[in-house]
């Protein structure tokens, strides 16, 4: 059943609420990627376990396999089922138009990402797109995120080692944090500062002095993409410094497909692959959500129950 405008107001407001809270309290919410049934499932046994507020979260790609409404209405369902505290995030959504219709169908978090579409896109265009996406999420109150320039990496395994000479290079500036924020009136800025989509075979290292700069220069939320294979201590003082959303989805694919690939490897005769995912992968999916929940320190921060 779709929610009404009521109840996804009631949704969004809740979720700006508890985004300021984080910051007070020093916590960050997970957002975890939504590839399926059973990472979902993964997502919600590892929130009701750790007692953790969470976002699942969907891009396009998702987006166009399991189609907005559905992904609302699965999440809806497994809220209640498993009386956890999840909101939905459209990630990397790739144009306006397609942001809106996140914003309709009544995600609370909306990540607009132009640059992905269009890696040359040029500053005005980043954002005059972005002010508009703001501007229409006044509708339900959704919160919007975004950043000035295309971000690197991508959701697979890389093999190369990490040049950070060069990933210097896109790394946020306060300065550059700062007039983005003001010329869009975002409510989350995503800042780079050694983050970078994908696993890699070197862990990752983050710059927490600018990280700290860039947080006494905006006033808004931030969030880390990319935070797949980083050293948990990183995330622990990130929240510290006032991060409250950051992104996983290739740790949660690695532990997934390892798991499968094992699993048939020991069930030859095993047809109903889903019976083996339902069981040890979604455990194996559900151990990387809960390290990361630790890590962020939102575990035992979730609103329980929920009312309305
Ligand atoms: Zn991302």
């Amino acid at each position: 059943m779709p929610l009404t405008l009521p109840q996804i107001r009631r949704n969004c407001n809740r979720a700006r609420e508890r985004m300021k809270q984080a910051r007070e309290e020093h916590w960050a919410f997970g957002a975890f990627n939504l590839d399926d049934e059973a990472t979902l499932k993964a997502v919600c046994q590892a929130a009701a376990n750790k007692k953790a507020p969470v976002l699942v979260e969907v891009s396009q790609g998702e987006v166009d396999d399991l189609g907005l409404d559905n992904v609302r209405d699965m999440v809806e369902n497994f809220k209640y089922a498993f009386g956890v505290e999840i909101y939905i995030n459209l990630d990397h959504s790739p144009s306006v138009d397609a942001a809106k219709r996140g914003i309709e169908a009544g995600f609370e978090f909306i990540h607009i990402d132009i640059s992905q579409a269009n890696h040359e896109a040029s500053d005005d265009q980043i954002i005059a797109a972005t002010k508009e996406v703001v501007a229409y999420a006044k509708l339900t109150g959704a919160l919007v995120e975004s950043e000035p320039h295309y971000f690197g990496g991508g959701s697979n395994f890389f093999n190369k080692q990490i040049d950070y000479d060069e990933i210097k290079k896109t790394f946020s500036t306060p300065e550059g944090a700062k007039h983005f924020v003001e010329a869009t009136g975002i409510d989350t800025y995503a800042a780079a500062i050694g983050n970078l989509h994908g696993k890699y075979p070197v862990p990752k290292i983050l710059d927490l002095e600018l990280l700290k700069r860039i947080r006494q220069a905006i006033d808004c939320n931030i969030s880390l993409h990319g935070g797949s294979d980083t050293p948990g201590h990183y995330f622990r003082e990130a929240v510290q410094i006032g991060v409250t959303k950051i992104n996983i989805n290739s740790d949660m694919r690695f532990a997934y497909r390892t798991t499968l690939e094992q699993l048939l490897k020991e069930h030859p005769d095993e047809y109903s692959v889903s019976k083996l995912i339902s069981k040890d992968v979604v455990t194996a999916v559900q151990g990387v959500v809960e390290s990361k929940l630790d890590d962020f320190n939102s575990s035992t921060k979730a609103l329980v129950p929920l009312s309305g």
